[in-house]
């Protein structure tokens, strides 16, 4: 995959670039996802810190985990599309959601994560590597 990927949400105010690949693509089943995104499974691709350029208004949704970690989901602060994961800036990378890619062709995913809160509707393709929980 060639390195300039764009995409942004719904009404167009809040686009994002990369100007590097992704370091994984898959498909997270986990029940925070599910309800983030009132589908059964969110569609990442990871990046490295500081690769992900955003523009536009984003509005914050914080989430404090039981163990104490917290995520952080962006949306478009006008259209409300859900459109990436992790801080802009975050020297631990970003995380988009592929179906904001202008071309959604780029998603190649490889791995399926928290597969153990996948709905039975949920139909995953065949060859990607299965984890129940968190890859190790
Ligand atoms: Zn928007």
């Amino acid at each position: 995959m060639g390195g300039n990927i764009t995409g942004g949400c719904l009404c167009g105010e809040l686009r994002y670039e990369a100007n590097a690949a992704p370091t994984f693509m898959g498909y997270c089943c986990c029940d925070d996802c599910q309800k983030a995104s009132g589908s059964g499974f969110i569609p990442f691709i990871g990046f490295a810190g500081g690769v992900l350029k955003v523009s536009g208004p984003h509005a914050m949704y914080q989430m404090k985990h039981k163990d104490g970690r917290t995520s952080e989901r962006f949306s478009c602060a006008k259209c409300a599309s859900l459109v990436f994961g992790g801080e802009p800036g975050n020297p631990n990378g970003n995380t988009i959601y592929a179906g904001t890619l202008d071309d959604t062709s780029q998603f190649k995913p490889v791995m399926a994560i928290m597969t153990k809160f996948k709905p039975d509707w949920v139909v995953l393709p065949e060859g990607l590597t299965i984890y129940e929980g968190m890859p190790g």
